[in-house]
């Protein structure tokens, strides 16, 4: 959503510089992170050429409380895994996000290639994570960015799993990450735990609960509490008594739609509009890929249609078994 960051680069531009003197005081706290959570190898902006920013970033004196794992659909599933990729998939992202999304720079702060190389996103992403006690506005879960650090994993996980390389440099990376900013395994989340979207595709939401478990070892912290449900994503064409239930729910909200369990046209209509008609921000990730998603039923939806004063945790396990 270019406009968001229009604004928000115009929000930045008043507070940035009140914040870059403290963003460089902070700078030592890194010399505190956790014994297992060390930095790994973050290749900066510098290093893969970044184009400078359109505007300025906003630093937000806070920290984020979730860290957040997406994949960039585009360019595929590709066998190059050198540096050099990794690099040319970093400009690639950010001249689609500059160019095409109109945002002020890269719009997450962290990328993941399939060869395990990280580097940084949006500019300063590395400095204030460094720093331990602020947050980079990034441009990645719709109507959350500030409350959430984005890591882009190069690649579509609808079917296919990461490679293992992206999974062992992803986990140093969320353990760096919950080491700095204090954040505990269980606040590690899918783009899909915010919003109507694929992304980080099911394959890897679904290691979700191992990459918990595997930083949380590396932190030496007590195993991660069960997972709670989460809001299943429904998508047009799918069917079943979770569809059913939607559209009792969306029926109840006036929506003239079958409660035939098929999620079909009207359906779609209706989720899109209620979409529209609450801003939910669509569209806003750091993946390349212009993904049509129009209609999909998820986390950000699930809230909209519950009856008042439905009991949310019933209803989630109701959907989840
Ligand atoms: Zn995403």
């Amino acid at each position: 959503m270019a406009d968001f960051d229009r604004r928000t680069a115009l929000k930045g531009g008043l507070t940035v510089s009140a914040v870059g003197l403290l963003g460089t005081t902070t700078f030592s706290a890194a010399a505190v992170a956790a014994p297992g959570a060390s930095e790994p190898k973050i290749h900066d902006t510098a290093a893969w050429g970044a184009r400078p920013p359109n505007g300025a970033i906003e630093v937000q004196n806070h920290k984020p409380t979730y860290i957040v794992v997406h994949h960039t659909v585009d360019p595929g599933n590709v066998t190059d895994y050198t540096l050099e990729h990794a690099y040319w998939a970093s400009r690639s992202i950010q001249n689609f996000h500059m160019d095409t999304r109109g945002w002020v720079d890269s719009g997450q702060q962290f990328t993941n290639s399939r060869g395990g190389h990280i580097t940084e996103g949006r500019h300063r992403s590395l400095e204030i994570l460094r720093g331990g006690t602020q947050h980079v506005l990034g441009a990645n879960v719709g109507n959350n960015n500030s409350t959430c650090i984005g890591i882009e994993n190069e690649g579509l996980y609808s079917k296919e799993d990461v490679t293992p390389a992206l999974w062992d440099s992803l986990v140093k990376m969320v353990a760096y990450i919950a080491s700095q900013y204090g954040i505990s395994p269980e606040f590690i989340k899918g783009h899909r735990d915010f919003n109507s979207t694929e992304c980080p595709g099911t394959v890897l939401y679904d290691r979700l609960p191992e990459l918990r478990t595997a930083v949380g070892s590396l932190l030496g912290s007590a195993s991660p509490k069960a997972d709670l449900p989460e809001w299943p994503l429904l998508k047009p064409g799918d069917t079943g008594p979770r569809v059913r239930t939607a559209q009792e729910l969306l029926r109840a909200r006036g929506f003239a739609v079958p409660v035939d369990g098929l999620f079909g046209q009207s359906t779609k209509d209706a989720v899109t509009a209620l979409a529209a008609r609450n801003g939910l921000e669509r569209d806003l990730c750091g993946a390349t890929a212009a993904t049509d998603e129009a209609g999909f039923l998820g986390s950000d939806v699930w809230p909209l249609i519950m009856r008042p004063g439905t009991d949310t945790r019933a209803l989630k396990a109701q959907l989840a078994g």
